[in-house]
C-alpha cells in the first residue's frame, strides 16, 4: 500500500495493527543509456510490488543517494554522507515517530551501504526498533540467479535493464562490455572515472531477454518478501 494513497489517520490504524514500513532508497546517477533514475525506479518499483503482496504501508523512496564518483555526468545528483545520514536519520526518526518499529529499507544502490554504520547508530538510539538494510540486487538468490545467465554482469548493464528502466527511442550497443577494473576506478576522481568508464556501463552485455529479466525480478520479489516476513530478529 502506497502511503501516497492512505490519511492519517489510516496510517496511525495501520501501525497499530502491524508495525513494519517500507521505505526504498533510490539514487538519481548516470546508468549509461538507461534512466538516470534506475536505481530509484526499481527500489521503489519493488517496495510497490512486495507491500502490495503484504499489505504493508511504501514510503515515498529517496530519489537521491550518495554518487560523488559520477558527478561529471550530467544529470546525476550528489549528497555528502553527512546530508545523506542526517537524512535517513530524520526520517527514521519520523517512521518511529508515527508508531512503526520494524523498518524495512529496500536499497537499489550500492552507493548508499556505507549508510549502515548510521543505522547502527540510530538503533543505539531506538533500542526497541529494528531497522533492516535490504540490498535487493545483491541478495544471495537474486545475484545468484544473475550469475547464471552471465557472470559479466554490473553497474548499468543488462542487469539493470528491466522494461521499466530502459527508455523508449534509445538504442543500446549491441556488444559486451569488458568487466572493468574497480581497484583502478576507486583512485580518481570524478572527471577521471568518466574517462574511464566512457558511457558508464561497468562491464556486461547491455541487454538480456525480457523473459529472464522478469525471472530475476520475480526471484527478487521472492527474496525480499521472504525477509519482510521472516528476516527479524
Ligand atoms: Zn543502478
Amino acid at each position: 500500500m502506497l502511503i501516497q494513497n492512505m490519511n492519517w489517520f489510516q496510517i496511525e490504524h495501520q501501525s497499530q495493527q502491524d508495525d513494519r514500513a517500507i521505505l526504498p532508497l533510490g539514487s538519481t546517477e548516470q546508468h549509461a543509456w538507461l534512466s538516470v533514475c534506475t536505481d530509484h525506479i526499481l527500489a521503489s518499483r519493488l517496495a510497490k510490488e512486495v507491500g502490495e503482496q503484504l499489505s504493508l504501508p511504501v514510503f515515498p523512496g529517496l530519489p537521491f543517494g550518495m554518487a560523488p564518483y559520477f558527478t561529471a555526468f550530467p544529470g546525476t545528483i550528489n549528497l555528502q554522507p553527512a546530508t545523506y545520514n542526517a537524512l535517513l536519520s530524520d526520517v527514521l526518526d519520523s517512521l518511529y515517530q508515527s508508531g512503526f518499529r520494524r523498518l524495512f529499507l529496500i536499497n537499489g544502490h550500492g552507493g548508499n551501504s556505507p549508510v549502515q554504520p548510521q543505522i547502527h547508530n540510530w538503533l543505539n538510539r531506538h533500542p526497541d526498533a529494528r531497522v533492516q538494510l535490504h540490498n535487493w540486487w545483491a541478495a544471495p538468490e537474486t545475484m545468484g540467479q544473475v550469475r547464471q545467465y552471465s557472470t559479466n554482469a554490473s553497474h548499468a548493464s543488462w542487469m539493470e535493464n528491466f522494461p521499466w528502466t530502459r527508455l523508449a527511442g534509445v538504442s543500446l550497443p549491441d556488444e559486451e562490455k569488458a568487466v572493468l577494473h574497480i581497484a583502478r576506478l576507486a583512485q580518481l576522481p570524478a572527471s577521471e572515472v568518466k574517462k574511464y568508464i566512457g558511457d558508464g556501463n561497468y562491464g556486461g552485455a547491455y541487454q538480456r531477454s525480457d523473459e529472464e529479466m522478469l525471472h530475476i525480478w520475480d526471484i527478487a520479489k521472492r527474496e525480499t518478501v521472504a525477509l519482510l516476513e521472516n528476516g527479524w530478529v
